[in-house]
Formats: C-alpha cells, structure tokens, sequence
C-alpha cells in the first residue's frame, strides 16, 4: 500500500471515527413498554406528577433502609436503588468502598465517547446520622406518612434528594431523548462522617466512573416564609472546616496544694476569650450579592440594614445589627469559632498535668487558618496554652460560576416554579460534598428543591425530621425540567 493511500485511509478512519463519536444516543438503550408515570413520547418538561408520586415511594422506601453512618450499611440502599434503575433498562455499577458499603452509579449516554467536562452530575448521599430514638414521636425508620409529612430520618437530608435525582434520571430514559451530554446518576457513601467511604475516597478510586463538569447535590434551600416561597438559596461555595486543638499544660499534682499553673485554670481562661472573640468581617462576591438579592425581598426594617451592608459609612452598624439579627448571617461573613469539647483531669483530688479544648472553625472561602490562629494566639497571650491546627481539615475550593448556562437555567426555571421567587447564590456554612467536586474542577451547585419553613428545615440531623409532602412534587418537577433543559438535545 502506498504511502498516499495510507494517508487517505488514516484521514477517512478519523473522520469516520469522528463522526461516529458524535452521533447522538437515545438515552433509552433498550426498548421497553412505557412505565408507568410518564409515557415515552410525551415531553419532557410536561407534567411531572406521576413520576413524582412514584419517586415519593422510593423516597418511602428508602428511609425504611437504616443507613445510620456510622456504620453506614449504604449497600442495602444501593442495592435498592440499582433494582429501581434495572427495571428501566438503564445499568447501574456498584462501587464498593467498605464491607457493606457501597455506592451506586449509572450513566445516560449521549455520545459514543464520553465528554466529561460536559457531563451533568446528579448526585446525592444515602447515608444519615444517628437518632436519639426517645425524642422522636414516630420510629424514625418506617417511613411513617401522617399530618402531609414524611416523617423519617433522611426523609430530607439527603433521601429526598436521592429519589428526585433518580426521578429526573429516568424521566430522561423513559422520554427516549437526545442527549447532548453525558448525565449521571450517583448515590453516595458515608458524606455525613467523612471517613473510609467519603466522595473524596471515591474520587480516588473511580473518578473515571463519574468526572462531570457540572454537578447538582445538596446545599441549597427553598425558603418558605409567610406562606409562599421568598427565594431560592443556590449554594456555589461553602465554608471551610477546620478543627484546632488548645492544649493547656502545667505540673499538676494533689488538689490540696493547688499552684498557680492549674492547666484546667488557664484552659478555662483561653476557652472564655477565644469564644467571645469576633473575626473581622470578610464579604465575598457571593455573599455580596447574596444579600443584595435578599435586601429586594426582606421586609423593610431588614432590607434597610442589607442595602448598606457594604458602605464606608454605615456598613459597620449594619453588619453588627444583621449579625445580631440572624446567626447564620453573621458566620456568612466572617470566620467563625466554636469551642466543642473539653478535657481534663480523672480525679476529683488531682490536679492534671494537661487539660485539652477543641475548636471547631469555619472559615470564609479563602482566609486561612495560620492567619486565624495567630490572631487566636494574640487574644488567648499565654504561654502554657498551645494552640495547633489538627490534620482533618477541609480544603478550600473555588466557587462555582455565577455566570454560566446552568446558574441561568435554574434561575429561569425556579422563578417558573415558584410564582418568581428570585435565586440567590448562597455560601452555605455547612461543608457537602461540593468542595470535593470543586476542587476537581467540577461546577457544582447546591440545590434542594423542596420548598420549606425554616421550622422544618431546622429538623434536619435533628429530632423529628420530616419533608413536607407537598413541597416533594414540586421538587421533582424543577429538579427535572432543569435537568432535561440542560441535557436534552431539541
Ligand atoms: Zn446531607
């Protein structure tokens, strides 16, 4: 063969394989009958409340699988789930991490060879923590229906999500689309202790499986006040979690003849000024416009304060009144230190040698520990305490784009859905899985669709969880139309 018809061939394959690689796949591999809910030809963004009537059972059954972390047990739900995606003819993989621990993906192709950093993540964790049975009024894990709740543990965090995200994965098998990116769907292990089966274990052992570009998870909210939804909180950065230990140390010896350098004295001094100091105040470009969306709907007294919260003049007043007003405000902008534990002494009669605090920090994207810690230093100014940044700290991510097709899309839609509620980008002061994602370049955005009051918002990891019926089909429905919007070819 000579060496022109060569180039000839090697230049027509690769045209053929090009070609051939961007030829669109219907996201319904296999031919089945229409399930039940919607039926294969209708469109998409129709009507979505059958669908939602059956993600609620799934939902149902979900929180009856106690996946309490620790130790988890998440398999049990994987396997659950992979059941629901087979019966749609979609194939799911399970990705072990531990014994009993598994996570579950499955993909929708929208081409031959995947494009990653196109790719549409929906993911969600099947984890949730622990219970203290005797403060429930209900058993937490039989996914009891009464009074429009679903009440349960994971009922919202993070099951609802779950069962929306794999409510609008199979609205785009059964809708027999053209996708024109990649969407996944994964379930994942162990986001609530971060240890052996965290997303950031999974990256390592199978990114491969699930690298997208653009990510949707846990992290926003629907804020429902006075009756009707008043925004919707989009997270695109979150705090960051650092634990610092304070170590205070002395001779110790019989509590008869005390000494001036009773470690517990001095740990007890350091412990009272470290909790009473205020970090300086640190507004980034989120949580500027965070509170510039929410001075145009708060009520006025409020919003009077919001609209110079950045202003030479009055901006210092206004930050102190907002903080006051509102905790979760006050640590959207600045640093934050929460002394947690303590530990010292084993007798009643002896005077230890060491007495031990913990303090949890959150950072504001972008400060730094070292910083903090000096100033901490500073203010606590004695030489028996030691203070020592502890190795599990999270890491800073950048923030998702404000700016991009998706962040107008969910805006778009979520003002459709809830009669023009404005979305605000939001810095949650809670760590999810996002930062894990972020870091790996990953446009990661925190949405629960689920409209809710800040009373049963507030439920969450605590007793008596419970997910407005209600608000669950509407979730569903935004969650989906944003998703089929995003990924579906017309
Ligand atoms: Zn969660």
């Amino acid at each position: 063969m000579s060496g022109k018809r060569v180039g000839f061939w090697v230049t027509g394959m690769v045209f053929l394989y090009g070609w051939w690689a961007c030829v669109p796949l219907r996201a319904q591999v296999g031919q089945k009958p229409a399930a039940m809910g919607i039926p294969a030809s209708q469109a998409l963004v129709g009507d979505t409340s059958a669908l939602a009537h059956e993600a609620q059972d799934w939902l149902v059954e979900l929180v009856k699988i106690n996946t309490t972390n620790p130790p988890g047990n998440e398999q049990a739900a994987a396997k659950y789930i992979a059941g629901i995606l087979t019966k749609e003819g979609i194939t799911p993989e399970l990705l072990d991490v531990a014994p009993g621990r598994s996570a579950v993906v499955a993909r929708l192709r929208s081409s031959a060879v995947p494009n990653p950093s196109r790719a549409l993540l929906l993911v969600a964790h099947m984890d949730v923590v622990g219970v203290d049975r005797s403060k429930w009024t209900v058993d937490p894990f039989a996914g009891v229906i009464k009074d429009g709740y679903l009440w349960g543990r994971g009922s919202i965090d993070d099951k609802s999500m779950v069962a929306a995200n794999l409510a609008a994965f199979i609205a785009l098998k059964r809708g027999n689309v053209f996708l024109n990116r990649d969407v996944i769907f994964l379930a994942t292990t162990d986001e609530e202790q971060f240890g052996e089966g965290s997303l950031k274990i999974l990256i390592a052992k199978y990114w491969d499986k699930f690298a997208a570009g653009f990510a949707i998870n846990e992290g926003g909210k629907v804020v429902v006040k006075n009756g009707k939804v008043q925004y919707v909180g989009l997270q695109v950065a979150e705090k960051v979690s650092v634990n610092v230990a304070v170590t205070a140390t002395g001779k110790g010896g019989h509590s008869s003849v005390p000494s001036k350098d009773n470690p517990v004295v001095h740990l007890a001094a350091a412990v009272e000024k470290i909790g009473n100091y205020t970090a300086p105040v640190r507004l980034t470009s989120v949580v500027r416009r965070y509170f510039e969306g929410l001075s145009g709907i708060e009520d006025d007294e409020t919003a009077k304060w919001l609209r110079v919260i950045d202003t030479p003049d009055r901006g210092e007043h206004a930050q102190r009144v907002l903080s006051d007003m509102n905790p979760m405000w006050n640590s959207m902008m600045r640093d934050t230190i929460a002394p947690t534990m303590l530990q010292a002494g084993v007798r009643a009669n002896v005077i230890p040698s060491e007495a031990k605090a913990v303090l949890n920090v959150r950072l504001i994207p972008g400060d730094t520990i070292d910083v903090l810690v000096n100033e901490l230093k500073k203010q606590v100014n004695d030489p028996a305490v030691k203070l020592e940044v502890m190795p599990d700290g999270g890491l800073a991510a950048p923030d998702s784009s404000m700016e991009n097709d998706l962040y107008a899309l969910i805006t778009k839609d979520a003002a459709k859905e809830f009669g023009g509620a404005p979305v605000l980008p939001f810095l949650s002061t809670g760590a999810t899985d996002s930062a894990q994602l972020r870091l790996h370049n990953v446009q990661a955005y925190g949405l629960r669709p689920f409209p809710m009051t800040e009373e049963d918002d507030a439920r969450v990891h605590g007793d008596d969880e419970r997910l407005p019926l209600a608000s669950f089909p509407k979730g569903v429905d935004l969650l989906t139309k944003i998703v089929a919007e995003f990924a579906v070819t017309r």
